[in-house]
Order: structure tokens, then sequence, then C-alpha cells
């Protein structure tokens, strides 16, 4: 099973990512997590990165096309792989959809997720994140509780940035629902309600795939080419 999920910075994408690799046995591809690796461990893909990530601004679309790029072509995506955080911009799904078709794949499904701008600015100004283990928490949490460790609010979920985040959403990567809604591939889910929630009407899309007319996954035999 070949995801792609769209949704604005707080949408909880990362969440729902997690369950569905725990779920589906499948690959995460998070291009954030990606970055901030790259801009901790300052490789030279980071030092490029960063300053558009402190900006709130998008990364280069050459840069993370070859970087996801070279992800899928790591084994561990043939059992299938969730994208999270990419595409963002028109390029990056039409560059998608072709190195897909070059490796004889296709994505069998476009979550949207969807939540109100307010809410998210909320979920941003509260979001904290666990460095050791990734676990995403709330500015209530103590500490990490899958490992203990301390939690920290990413830079760019500070107010200065998230403003531009979402406008960068709405420019950028919210026309994307249209082309995934344009390839018969679109399911979206409502947000606002608790993860396990959204998760459960997500495992209900996926299950149902193509025999229901409401939801729009494919089944992996019928694959659209893009
Ligand atoms: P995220 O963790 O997905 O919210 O991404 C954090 C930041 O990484 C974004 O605000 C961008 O600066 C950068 N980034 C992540 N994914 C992409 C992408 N697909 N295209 C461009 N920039 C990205």
């Amino acid at each position: 099973m070949n995801i792609v999920l769209l949704g604005a910075p707080g949408a909880g994408k990362g969440t729902q990512a997690e369950k569905l690799v725990d779920a589906y046995d499948i690959a995460h591809i998070s291009t954030g997590n990606i970055l901030r690796a790259a801009v901790g461990a300052q490789t030279p893909l980071g030092l490029e990165a960063q300053s558009y990530m402190d900006a709130g601004e998008l990364v280069p679309d050459s840069v993370v096309i070859g970087l996801v790029k070279e992800r899928l072509e790591e084994e561990d995506t043939d059992k299938g792989f969730i994208l999270d955080g990419f595409p963002r911009t028109a390029t990056q799904a039409v560059a998608l959809a072709s190195e897909l078709e070059e490796m004889g794949r296709g994505i069998d499904c476009a979550i949207a997720v969807k939540v109100a701008p307010e809410i998210i600015v909320k979920r941003l100004s509260s979001r904290r994140l666990c460095k050791a283990c990734g676990y995403i928490g709330r500015v209530s949490d103590a500490a990490c509780p899958v490992c203990g460790d301390k939690l920290y609010q990413r830079d760019d979920d500070k107010p200065a940035t998230v403003k531009n985040r979402l406008e960068v959403y709405e420019k950028s990567t919210a026309p994307l629902i249209d082309y995934y809604r344009g390839a018969d591939l679109l399911v979206e889910v409502d947000g606002e309600q608790s993860p396990g929630v959204v998760f459960e009407q997500i495992q209900v899309a996926l299950s149902q795939g193509s025999r229901r007319k409401e939801t729009s996954c494919r089944d992996e035999s019928e694959r659209a080419v893009l």
C-alpha cells in the first residue's frame, strides 16, 4: 500500500503516519524528519535546508525531490510506504508520479487530514516533541511518556514562523488536494476529531478501497498513472 498524507502543519499527519506504519507495516517517509535530522547533523543537506526551515519556507523542490527519490530506492519501501509531508508543491507531485511510474509503482491513496486554521495555530503552539524517540506530545506533558526524555518545542512551531507555514501551505500545498481528487485517489478525513477516531476513518477508507463510491482509494491492481 502506497499512501500520500496531505494536510496543514499540525493537522496530525505525523501521528496518523505512525499509526499507519504500525498497522500496515509500511515504510514511513517524512521529509520533515529527514531534513531535521540533516540539520541536526549539520550535513551539507542540513546546512542548505536550515534557513528555509527556520523561516517556515519550503526547501527547494530539487533538493527535496532528490532525497525522496533516494529514499524510495531503499528496500523497506518495497512493502509499501507512507509519504508524510511530501509532495508539498505541484512540481513535487508531478516528479513523484513520474518517479513511481519509472519504478513500476504508483500511489494507492491520498489522504487529506482537514483541520481549521485556528485549531492548527493552537495545536502547533502547544506541540512538544521528543528528540530521542520522536514522540509527539503537548506542553502539558512533563516528559516523554514513551522513553522519559525531555520534550522540546520545534523552532518552527513558534508563533512567528507558524503564520508563514500556514500561508505557504495554503498557497503551495492545498492545491494538491484537487490534484489527487482529479486523479480519483483522494480521501478526506476530519482531523479535528481525536487521533483514534481519525485513524478509524482512515482505516475504513483504506479497507474499502474503490468498492465504495464516496472513497477513492485504489486497490493495488488498479493504480492510477497520474
Ligand atoms: P514538517 O515536519 O513536515 O512540518 O516539515 C518541516 C519543514 O521542513 C517545512 O516547514 C519545510 O521547511 C521543510 N519541508 C518538509 N517537507 C518538505 C517538502 N516536501 N518540500 C519542501 N520543504 C519541506
